[in-house]
């Protein structure tokens, strides 16, 4: 997960008519989220689903509030429901800074971690780990299929990177580049790789999404 923007213009269907759905509101949510879940960051195809980051059921007021709402997989939006009511708002927090998110490919488990101990740092950090990890002991079978494309990608990611730190050349440096734009996917994940092999200097520019 990482920060993100949305469009100052209102959707004209939120403000004239009393759906939140409409073919304009899914438009410009597919623009200001290059077409990826807000949560997961897997690019959305045709599964995508407006997501209230405060729940319809339990924040009815804020059903048509156009900051409430962002576009969410399937997985994600269903796996969410109103389980998780009090996150941290992407558009307001720099959450590739606040959560620390990696794959831990010896313990087979994605990690989420946070120095931040107030209520929304805490919610958003257990929602993460329930999509990737499992609501119990073991992972129900979309759960792992979900893990294990996501240990996929960032294996594809990690080679790349470890080309980059033997062979440093333009030419490999281009092709980690490439995987940090913000059309990309799994960008919060990718985030910690940079830092956690102390390349946030070298990929400075690429690393800042929609924190200006
Ligand atoms: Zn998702």
């Amino acid at each position: 997960m990482i920060r993100e923007r949305k469009s100052e213009k209102v959707p004209s269907s939120l403000l004239t008519t009393s759906q939140y759905d409409g073919e304009d509101v899914k438009a410009q949510l597919l623009e200001d989220q290059h077409e990826k879940c807000y949560i997961c960051e897997r690019k959305l195809g045709t599964d995508f689903e407006i997501e209230h980051l405060k729940s319809q059921e339990n924040y009815s007021k804020l059903q048509q509030d156009w900051s409430n709402l962002f576009l969410a997989c399937g997985y994600c939006n269903r796996k969410k429901s109103s389980s998780f009511d009090d996150n941290l708002c992407p558009l307001d927090t720099n959450i590739e800074d606040e959560i620390e998110q990696r794959i831990d490919f010896s313990r087979n488990k994605a990690s989420f971690t946070t120095a931040i101990n107030d209520a929304p740092h805490q919610n958003t950090v257990r929602m993460l780990h329930v999509f990737y990890n499992g609501k119990q002991k073991m992972r129900v079978i979309k759960e792992q299929r979900f893990f294990d494309e996501a240990k996929q990608k960032m294996n594809r990611f990690l080679e790349k990177v470890n080309t980059f730190l033997m062979e440093p050349t333009s030419a490999n440096r281009a092709l980690v580049a490439d995987e940090l734009s913000i059309e990309q996917e799994m960008l919060g994940f990718k985030y910690w790789v940079i830092r956690d092999n102390h390349l946030e200097t070298e990929f400075k520019d690429e690393i800042v999404w929609n924190k200006h």
